[in-house]
C-alpha cells in the first residue's frame, strides 16, 4: 500500500514488530456506527459477515466465534471427536491447534512436517492412522496451504474428517481453489496478527449442513430453537440439544470484520509484494532458507519465516538477539507443541522425536511483514540482517 495511505496513528517506530494490525477511518466508521446501532451483539452484522466470508472462501457457510481457538474448539465439536479419539496434528503450530483435541476428551496425536512446504508430513500421517483416528488437522503454516489432495487421499480411504487450521491462510490457495473451501471443516483466525482482525475472533466455514448447525448451536449454548417448537411449546421456548458455550462475537467486531474483509484483496498484495522485496533482497546470503510457494500454491503470507543453514557463522540466537537489539521485533514460529511441558509430561513426547520440525524450529526466525509496514522500514530490516549475516 502507498505509504501516504497508511493508517492513522502507528505508535511504533520502534521496534518494528514482527506483525501489526491495519485500521483506517472507514473501519472505524462501520464500528462506531453499529455502537450507535440497537443490536451490539446478536444483531444483523453477524449473519452479514458469515455470509460475506462463506461467499468468498467458497463454501455455504461460515459460524463466526470470538476466537480462532473458539472455532478450533467448534470444529471439533461438530465432528463429535470424543474421548478414545485420535486426532492427527503437525507438532509445528501454535499449541491451540492440538489443545482443541484435548478440549473434547481426546487424544492428539502430534507428527512431524516436511521440510519444504512447513506443513504435515504425509508418510508421517500415514504412519500414524489407525483404528481409532477420527480427524486429521493440517496447519496452513505462514500461509502456505497443506498438501491437502494428498490428505484428502488418505481421509476417503480411511474414512476421517479433515479440519483445516487456516488462521494463517484466509486468501491462500492451492491449485486456485481457495483455502477454506478445501478440508470438511476450515478454522480462521481474526486476531490482530492475522490477515484481517475482528480484535478477538475466528470462524468456521464448511459446506455440510449437519457440520453447520452444529457449530450453531455450539457458539450458543447447545440452544436450538425453530418454529415447530414455538408452534408446538410457545413463542419463549427453546431446547438445549448438546454441551455449548458463549463463544459468540460481537456485531461491532463482525462490522470491523465485513469492512476488513473489502481490504484483504490489497492486504495480500502488499504481504506479497513485501515476501518478493525480501527473498530478492536476500537471494545471494547463502546462509539463509528462504521462505518458497510449493507448485500450485498461493501464499497470503501471514508470516515471513526465514532459516538459518548449516553454513551460517552465526547461532540463531545471535542473530535474533541482534535485530531485537536494532529494533526489530523479530520471533520464532513456533515452538513444536511437543516440547511444551504439558505434551511432555501427559504424552511422553521428548526432543528427537520429531527431527526435522526440531531442526526448523533451532534455525528459523520470523522477520516483519504486515501491510503497514513502510517501505523505509523494509529496508531498514533488509540492511540490519544483510549486515548481521555478513
Ligand atoms: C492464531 C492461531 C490460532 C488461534 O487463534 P486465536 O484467534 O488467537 O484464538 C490457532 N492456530 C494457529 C495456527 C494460529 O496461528
Amino acid at each position: 500500500m502507498d505509504d501516504k495511505k497508511r493508517p492513522l496513528a502507528l505508535h511504533y517506530q520502534k521496534p518494528i514488530p514482527y506483525t501489526h494490525h491495519y485500521i483506517d477511518q472507514k473501519d472505524i466508521v462501520e464500528v462506531t456506527s453499529v455502537l450507535k446501532s440497537d443490536w451490539i451483539t446478536q444483531g444483523p452484522k453477524i449473519r452479514e459477515f458469515e455470509q460475506k466470508l462463506a461467499n468468498y472462501v467458497g463454501t455455504k457457510y461460515a459460524v463466526v466465534f470470538s476466537s480462532g481457538t473458539a472455532a478450533l474448539h467448534g470444529a471439533c465439536a461438530a465432528c463429535k471427536i470424543g474421548p478414545g479419539d485420535e486426532v492427527i496434528v503437525p507438532t509445528l503450530s501454535f499449541v491451540a491447534s492440538a489443545n482443541c483435541v484435548l478440549y473434547m476428551g481426546a487424544t492428539p496425536i502430534l507428527v512431524d512436517i516436511d521440510s519444504d512446504w512447513l506443513t504435515i508430513d504425509i508418510k508421517a500421517v500415514e504412519k500414524k492412522v489407525g483404528r481409532n483416528t477420527r480427524a486429521i488437522i493440517g496447519v496452513d503454516f505462514a500461509g502456505l496451504p497443506a498438501k491437502w489432495n494428498l490428505l484428502r487421499r488418505i481421509a476417503d480411504k480411511n474414512k476421517l474428517i479433515l479440519i483445516d487450521d487456516a488462521s494463517h491462510a484466509l486468501g491462500s490457495k492451492l491449485k486456485n481453489k481457495r483455502i477454506g473451501s478445501i478440508a470438511d471443516l476450515t478454522v480462521f483466525s481474526f486476531h490482530p496478527a492475522k490477515i484481517i482482525t475482528t480484535g478477538e475472533g475466528g470462524a468456521v466455514t464448511t459446506s455440510n449442513k449437519i457440520f453447520y448447525e452444529r457449530l450453531l448451536r455450539f457458539r450458543h449454548h447447545g440452544i436450538l430453537k425453530n418454529e415447530k417448537l414455538n408452534k408446538k411449546y410457545g413463542a419463549w421456548y427453546y431446547e438445549v440439544q448438546d454441551v455449548g458455550y458463549n463463544f459468540r462475537i460481537t456485531d461491532f467486531q463482525a462490522a470491523l470484520g465485513i469492512s476488513q474483509l473489502t481490504k484483504i484483496d490489497k492486504f495480500i498484495k502488499t504481504r506479497r509484494r513485501i515476501w518478493q522485496k525480501y527473498n530478492h533482497a536476500f537471494s545471494r546470503i547463502d546462509e539463509l532458507i528462504l521462505p518458497r510457494e510449493q507448485n500450485g500454491c498461493f501464499c497470503a503470507w501471514h508470516i515471513y519465516p526465514i532459516r538459518l543453514n548449516d553454513r551460517a557463522k552465526k547461532s540463531r540466537r545471535q542473530v535474533f538477539d541482534f535485530l531485537r537489539k536494532a529494533g526489530i521485533g523479530v520471533q520464532v514460529h513456533y515452538i513444536p507443541i511437543h516440547l511444551f511441558n504439558l505434551y511432555k509430561h501427559k504424552f511422553g513426547y521428548k526432543r528427537g522425536d520429531f527431527p526435522v520440525t526440531e531442526k526448523y524450529y533451532d534455525s528459523a526466525l520470523t522477520l516483519p511483514l504486515f501491510p503497514a509496514l513502510k517501505l523505509a522500514q523494509q529496508d531498514y530490516v533488509i540492511r540490519k540482517v544483510k549486515e548481521v549475516l555478513k
